[in-house]
């Protein structure tokens, strides 16, 4: 179902200047529709954001893209998400073959999606939880992916990254952000480079903004 509408997105998707194969492969894969309610299956292969309750949205395909291509992954890494929401960037990381971590801090959403994800069969740990204090069981990771917009970067974050690992992580005011791409070359010593101008719904948490 939809596969000339998922054929036609990653089209556009590398017209707009993702060159990774493994991801434009994921997302003329993963059925996005799956992650939306009824009302939106028809819009699910647009390259647009959508509503999926509690005032959280489905990032826009060229986020998910653009922001999965630049933690530069190898198959089997190790990756944790911040704000698993739908579910849909899990599991395009899934179909990466990466191991995936990914917490969520809406209990209504995090149950939803924990259901989802047994009900298609996507092997994603997942757990209920404020993600700007990271996942330090299963530290360190390769890739941090943070899919709402912070203040700062969380401190506990830059430490469970691998050396050698990326972090990508909007930065900025509640309205828009730039995509902070971390590279951790040492301990406590980072690469830093901004990419321009994305907009996110808010990171919510010990370590990022502190209102409910
Ligand atoms: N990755 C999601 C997807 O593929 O649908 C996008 C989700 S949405 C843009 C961001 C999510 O981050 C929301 O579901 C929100 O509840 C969640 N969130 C906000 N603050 C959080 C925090 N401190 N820890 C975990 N999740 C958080």
């Amino acid at each position: 179902m939809y596969e000339r509408e998922r054929k036609e997105l990653i089209d556009k998707l590398s017209q707009k200047g993702i060159w990774d194969q493994a991801v434009l492969k994921a997302i003329g894969k993963v059925e996005r529709h799956k992650f939306l309610s009824k009302a939106f299956h028809n819009h699910a292969y647009k390259d647009i954001a959508l509503p999926i309750g509690y005032g959280q949205s489905i990032s826009q395909p060229y986020t998910v893209a653009f922001m999965t291509q630049e933690l530069h992954l190898k198959p089997n890494s190790k990756v944790l998400e911040i704000g698993t929401g739908s579910g849909y960037q899990a599991a395009i990381l899934v179909h990466m073959k990466m191991q995936v971590y990914s917490i969520e801090r809406n209990i209504d959403l995090y149950l939803k999606t924990r259901n989802l994800f047994d009900s298609i069969n996507l092997r994603v740990h997942s757990k209920y939880g404020d993600g700007t204090i990271g996942w330090a069981e299963y530290s360190p990771y390769d890739g941090i992916i943070v899919t709402a917009g912070s203040p700062s970067v969380p401190e506990p974050l830059k430490k469970q990254i691998a050396i050698g690992g990326k972090l990508v992580i909007p930065v900025g005011n509640k309205n828009s952000q730039k995509l902070k791409i971390l590279t951790k070359l040492e301990e406590d010593v980072f690469d830093e480079r901004d990419e321009p101008e994305f907009s996110f719904v808010p990171l919510i948490g010990r370590e990022g903004w502190n209102t409910k």
